[in-house]
């Protein structure tokens, strides 16, 4: 590992000004990530902030309904409180879908949003790789991509991002509120924050440096009583989906009110299925309606030469998670 200047800050203010005065420093928050992409020097920072001191772990209610998570609390108090287990239960069980007990006790909810990609092309220096370095190249576009994007990829990139939380923070709309050096807060729609990698892979978000995450906003919704969080993967535990759905229904007698359908491990963000979610809307929710609504979802996917798997997974994903979302999550 390089050597870098290390510093704890004891406020948002402080911590902000000092990450904005130098384009190369970092935060510190669990360092679940960065610190292991430090280790293989794919991130090289001079500066790391440490901003686990700051006040910023509250969960508490929004005045008009919802639900504010601070950026700053940890993965498994945010899944474990009971506001969220009660009225979010989609996001409970992503998080708990998510890496392992010990990595959930350290991860911040804001460094979960700012996961890098697990693209073993980006974590292999001696590997071309435009979103580590810009113009080099794209080492799985021609190379080993099983695990890589279906949907939004460009010749530039084709990974995906891994956080599971994010595709629960997806199709329930989250509000991403941040904070910049001179104080002012901004609110980033869910759906804006994170990137489809374009000519530019290597931003993986619309942050701005100097940016903190201070808050993960959730609107009031009616999603509660059925909603499902599938993820397929290799082994059982501890390991990147090869497809995840957050399934959310809300429903008028055996119609359909509104349907939340986002996907995780086929994009370079968490994909929205929107024509899937507009199709179901009015409609009963039978198993034939869902499977027309994966289909035609999942017509629209680009596969790559290993990957063509993840277009069938990923109709089949829609319509179990559909399923268990209008069961209750019980069947
Ligand atoms: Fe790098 Fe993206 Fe290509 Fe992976 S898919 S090698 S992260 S440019």
């Amino acid at each position: 590992m390089r050597p870098f200047k290390y510093s704890n800050a004891t406020d948002v203010a402080t911590a902000t000004q000092q990450l904005a005065a130098n384009p190369n420093a970092r935060f510190l928050a669990g360092g679940t990530n960065l610190l292991d992409l430090m280790k293989e020097d794919v991130e090289r920072p001079d500066e790391l902030i440490d901003i686990t001191r700051l006040n910023l772990t509250q969960i508490k209610s929004l005045s008009g309904g919802g639900l504010s998570i601070g950026g700053l609390g940890k993965n498994t108090d945010a899944a474990n409180h009971p506001l969220v287990r009660q009225n979010y239960p989609l996001l409970t069980q992503a998080i708990l879908a998510g890496a392992s007990g010990q990595i959930r006790n350290m991860a911040t909810n804001g460094g979960n949003l700012l996961q890098r990609t697990r693209c073993p092309y980006f974590y292999e220096t001696s590997m071309p790789c435009n979103k580590r370095e810009p113009g080099s190249g794209c080492g799985a576009r021609e190379g080993i991509n099983r695990m890589h994007a279906i949907f939004g990829w460009s010749d530039s990139c084709v990974a995906v991002y891994p956080s599971d939380m994010s595709v629960a923070l997806a199709a329930l709309d989250a509000i991403v509120r941040v904070r910049n050096a001179g104080g002012q807060e901004r609110t980033i729609p869910f759906e804006d924050f994170h990137r489809l990698p374009g000519s530019t892979p290597e931003k993986d978000t619309n942050l701005e440096h100097g940016e903190l995450i201070v808050a993960i906003e959730l609107p009031k919704n009616n999603f509660a009583e059925k909603s499902y969080y599938l993820k397929v993967r290799d082994r059982a535990s501890y390991a990147f989906a090869l497809v995840s759905v957050a399934a959310a229904l809300e429903m008028d007698g055996t119609r359909i009110k509104q349907s939340r359908i986002a996907l995780g491990g086929v994009a370079h963000k968490p994909w929205r299925a929107l024509k899937a979610e507009k199709m179901l809307v009015g409609k009963e929710a039978t198993e034939a309606n869902f499977v027309a609504a994966a289909a035609a979802e999942m017509a629209d996917a680009r596969p790559l030469e290993h990957n063509a798997f993840k277009v069938e997974l990923g109709r089949r994903s829609i319509v179990r998670a559909l399923q268990m979302a209008l069961d209750g999550g019980k069947s």
